[in-house]
């Protein structure tokens, strides 16, 4: 999946709890049913991290820093460092160890099978109804 969409998945499950802890965890264990499932993955990876690192920095410049829907997206985004340590050659594929990535772990989690460039618009409806959770829990907890 692409890394903006397990951002905004895994910000709206933190979103349930004020625990950064928690909320990590929520985020984290959001990313695997994503791998998991058919997807697009973008190509263009450098883009990506910046876009990711921009949404980031804007959460932080919102205030954002302890909240849930942050942490959620910290952990969320976290299993994908070792993909890019991966792509830039410094891990190798076989050190992998995050279910959905780890080649030993593939019978169980098995990645899943690459879906062209149109799944982009699946992947933009998750990021909108995360998005949508992300700021119904804001008003709710603004009330
Ligand atoms: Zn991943």
């Amino acid at each position: 999946m692409t890394v903006i969409t397990h951002l905004a998945v895994g910000a709206a499950a933190g979103s349930f709890t004020d625990n950064a802890a928690g909320a990590a965890l929520l985020g984290m264990l959001s990313h695997v049913p994503l791998d998991v499932l058919p997807h697009y993955e973008f190509d263009k990876m450098w883009l990506e991290v910046a876009a990711v690192s921009a949404v980031f920095a804007a959460m932080l410049v919102a205030g954002m820093g302890r909240t849930g829907i942050f942490w959620g997206a910290v952990g969320a985004v976290a299993p994908d460092i070792e993909n890019l340590l991966w792509k830039v050659g410094i891990l190798p594929r076989e050190r992998k160890v995050f279910p959905g990535h780890s080649p030993r772990l593939s019978r169980v989690f098995p990645h899943g099978r690459s879906l062209g460039p149109r799944h982009v618009l699946t992947q933009a409806a998750i990021v909108c109804a995360s998005v949508a959770v992300v700021f119904l829990s804001m008003r709710a907890g603004a009330s």
